[in-house]
């Protein structure tokens, strides 16, 4: 059976979605250690993360850690950090933010997931914005999402917004509610699992 870091240094070497046609940089990002217990999921690198090789190490990332009130050794200690597709897409054809991966990008992309879930076997998971949700949890809603917990698997799943701010979802005061409520139940449940 295959460990964590094997699983690493074989998806460090993924070129399918390049082979595939799509306009990807192809070094996925991923971060973390066998033993770790919260499993983070977003939705892809952006190219920052892709220059350094570690996940959220931009603006978003440095929002996140806020939201939970951890500096990044704490972070990095506590999450092991995964996404749906683990390179980064390149820029938006719009010019306007980061491309979204295609459904083929992140089917190609899911086996990853999927094995890193099988060894891991976290105690909980953290889905950041709709489509990590989506995938994860088949959510179709964040506001229907966003304060409530789900089971996956073994798991305790609970959806985050995406912390780019970029939907403007946080704008109404109702959601940053439903937020601090998802962030109450994380801080407990990483002091449970501690
Ligand atoms: S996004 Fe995922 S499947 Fe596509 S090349 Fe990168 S690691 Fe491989």
């Amino acid at each position: 059976m295959t460990t964590i870091r094997g699983l690493q240094l074989r998806n460090r070497l993924c070129r399918l979605c390049l082979e595939a046609g799509y306009p990807i940089d192809p070094r996925p990002v991923v971060g973390g250690r066998q033993g770790q217990r919260a499993y983070l999921f977003g939705l892809a690198p952006g190219r920052i993360e892709a220059e350094r090789g570690r996940p959220w190490q931009g603006r978003t990332g440095r929002t996140l850690r806020r939201w939970l009130q951890m500096d990044e050794e704490t972070f990095f200690e506590q999450f092991y950090c995964a996404s749906v597709t683990r390179c980064f897409p390149g820029p938006s054809p719009s010019g306007r933010g980061d491309r979204r991966a295609t459904a083929v990008e992140e089917r190609l992309c899911a086996p990853w997931r999927e094995a890193e879930l099988r060894l891991l076997d976290p105690d909980l998971v953290v889905t950041l914005g709709l489509v990590p949700a989506r995938v994860l949890l088949g959510v179709d809603r964040l506001t229907s999402a966003v304060g409530k917990s789900f089971a996956l698997a073994d798991a305790i799943a609970i959806p985050l917004p995406h912390p780019s701010g970029a939907s403007g979802w946080l704008n109404d005061p109702a959601n940053r509610a439903r937020l601090g409520k998802a962030l109450t139940h994380i801080r407990r449940e990483l002091a449970r699992i501690a």
